[in-house]
Order: C-alpha cells, then structure tokens, then sequence
C-alpha cells in the first residue's frame, strides 16, 4: 500500500466578490484534484485543535498523525531540527525573521523577500555582534533562528510578523509580566536596527530600489518537543517533500526522510514538476509520502487572487496530474488532497476554519461529491473530524 498526502498550503478560502461570491478552489481550473474528489470521499477536517494559533507548523503536525495539544512545542524547534541544529535541554529555539521597518511600522514582514545569499552574511554580522546573547543560525530566504539558553524564554508571549503587517511595531514588541528576558530581547530586536543598516547587503537592497532586512523579529520559540517517530507510531517508513524548513523539522522528529527538491522554493516560483517527480520517485521507497506546497499560502498573505488561482493550476497540473498517472503501478494506494489551513485572501492570515480534503484509492467507495472545493466537501460522506486522526483512518482504509 502506497499513501500520499498532498498539501496546498493555505489552500482553502472565502467566496470574494470579485470571483462572483466563489474561492479560488471554485475558479481555479483543477480537473485533476475533481477527479479525486468524484472518484473518492470527501469531508472537512479540524487541523487545529481549539485555543492553538492555526500555523503551518501546528496544522501540518496534526496531519502528519500527530495531536499538536500533545506534540507541539513551538514552530522555532522544528525549524531547528531542519537547519540541522541540535537544541540542548536548556536551548529555546526562536524563529527569527528578517522584516522590514519603516517609520515604526511592520512594513514587511519577509522583507521583500531577500535572499539565502544575502541573509546569510546579515546573520554573520548579528552573531558578530550579539553573541553573547545567543546563536543565530541562518536558514532561507528571510527565515532564521535564534537559539537562547534560557528555558523560561519558552513561556514569553511573541507575535509571528505576518500577523501584523502595517501595524506599529512597538505595540507587539514581546510582553511579559515582570520577566527580564522579554526586555534582553525586545532591546536586541531593535538593536538589530543599527547593524543591519549599516551592512553592505541593505546598502545594495536600497540602492535597487528594494525593501532593506533593517530589523530581526523574534517568535514562534519553544523547547525540543518528545515525539515518537512515525515508525514507531504507525510502524510506516515515510518521505517529505516541501520547500519550507518548518515542515522538514517536523519530519526530522518524526524520522521521515527529507527529499530536497532542486528549485523548491516555498514560494509563487517553486518547481512545481520536479516536486512532483520527485514525489513519484519517492514512491517505490517509502510507504507513505507526504508532499507540501507552500505558493497557495504566500498568495493568500499577499491577498493575491491570480497568483492564488495560479498556484493551485500549477499543483493540479504539474504535480498532482503525474501522481494520479503513476499512483496505479502499484497494487493499492490512497491519496489525499486538502490545505493544511485555510489562508483567506480577504484576510491575508490563516484561520481556524476546517479545510475541505478528499481521500481516493482503488479501495475507496465513492460519495456524490463531483468538486473539490470548500462547498462541495461539506457535503462529502466523512463530515468533520479532527486532523491527527487522519493517518490512523487512512491505515483502516476509510
Ligand atoms: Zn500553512
């Protein structure tokens, strides 16, 4: 038995007017993902559990099998994990992003989305800099780390960036009650200030016109989180293949095997094909093969419709069409299709609201769902359930 999981990253969403009261996923030209909602059974699934903040990190968790309430420590861990950085008992991973300040506000919160290269030699100049602080490891494009040897450091109350875009920086600096280290590192936030400015990278990003990386923002922390692996939990060997470090941290706990995809970008730019070969050749050497797209997501922050509906054409045609031609080589398999979360153009941020997935293999009994898209999978035969049960119903073939 072959399993994939195909995950569009922020896939799902609101009807918008100017799609004549549909989503996306009702617009986009997607015959390949109808195919699997006609042929197969389709319904709704909480991905994240009530009172957690709906991050990739918690969403793809819970799909992977695992109850984020029980699992999940932070999204800086896992990204630890899949920078290859070891976390120590007393190490509390932040996520660090590069933003983009300007006149006291968020202005950006990728900063204009600057590159590994660049990022690189701005991280060099902060451990230079602030190494007595604590570590930073540089990652991709604007996300990074920040390791702190202070466990209390875990509880601090932090705000992800792309939550407050426009917003006055200074009315979400970390808030803590009598803590010391909220101000150690609410002042290293903005002493970052002075020595990215004055690196040679800003310089440049200035001088062309582009957004400059001009200040560090700390979230997302936590402790090493205890999980078994999915050998041990589901005794299946499994694969991933994404662009985003978050996704690979978690397969790095899980003891999945991490494929990187040459040109996977976790961005509108991604390979699409490739991951899509790769996922195929994936197949013969694993039981189960989970495969994230981030381009839906990234469209839905930008409140970018075209590039929304364009994605989710690219991972149709590119990446779930070759599937669907393969996936029959084998004698039986199951693939599933649905978002992590949902990332609402009109909101531009994720929300808690379930997403709509279909299940299909030679094994499933179709339902009367001909689409796949918000709507039509309400209607689907397995109604609501929550996401970490999804691989333990996948084992007992729906
Ligand atoms: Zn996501």
């Amino acid at each position: 038995m072959k399993y994939v999981v195909l995950i569009g990253d922020g896939m799902a969403d609101y009807p918008l007017e100017e799609l004549n009261n549909k989503t996306p996923l009702q617009v986009a030209e997607k015959p390949n993902m109808d195919e699997v909602a006609h042929k197969g059974v389709n319904g709704m699934l909480q991905t994240v559990p009530q009172g957690m903040e709906p991050g990739s990190d918690v969403a793809n968790l819970a799909i992977m099998g695992y109850d984020p309430a029980q699992y999940y420590t932070g999204r800086g861990p896992l990204e630890a994990a899949s920078m290859g950085v070891d976390l120590s008992e007393n190490d509390v991973a932040f996520r660090c992003n590069f933003i983009t300040e300007k006149e006291g506000i968020l202005d950006d919160f990728n900063a204009g989305h600057i590159t590994s290269t660049e990022a690189s030699q701005l991280i060099h100049a902060l451990n230079h800099s602030f190494g007595d602080i604590g570590t930073f490891h540089a990652g991709i494009s604007y996300r990074h780390l920040f390791l702190y040897k202070h466990p209390q450091s875990s509880h601090l109350k932090t705000t992800p960036p792309h939550d407050i875009v426009g917003e006055k920086i200074e009315d979400y600096l970390i808030s803590s009650e009598s803590d010391g280290h909220a101000s150690i590192l609410n002042k290293l936030m903005q002493d970052s200030q002075n020595i990215l400015l004055e690196q040679e990278v800003n310089k440049n990003r200035l001088a062309e016109g582009k957004k400059p990386a001009n200040m560090i923002w700390l979230w997302g922390q936590g402790p090493k989180p205890q999980m078994e692996t999915f050998q041990e939990k589901y005794g299946l060997n499994g694969a991933t293949i994404t662009g985003v470090d978050l996704i690979k941290g978690i397969g790095v706990y899980l003891g999945l095997n991490n494929i990187s995809v040459p040109g996977a970008t976790g961005y509108f730019d991604t390979d699409y094909k490739a991951k899509g070969k790769y996922a195929i050749d994936a197949l013969p050497d694993h039981d189960v093969v989970f495969v994230h797209v981030e381009a839906p997501d990234e469209a839905g922050h930008a409140g970018d419709i075209s590039e929304k509906i364009k994605g989710i054409e690219e991972i149709d045609s590119k990446i779930l069409g070759p599937i669907l031609d393969c996936l029959p080589d084998y004698n039986d398999f199951m693939l599933t299709l649905l978002p992590d979360h949902a990332t609402p153009i009109s909101v531009k941020t994720h929300t808690m609201d379930p997403v709509p997935y279909a299940v299909y293999g030679p094994g499933v009994k179709a339902d009367a769902v001909e689409k796949y898209d918000e709507d039509s999978a309400e209607k689907g035969s397995l109604g609501l359930s929550k996401a970490h049960d999804l691989i333990n119903k996948l084992l007992s073939g729906f």
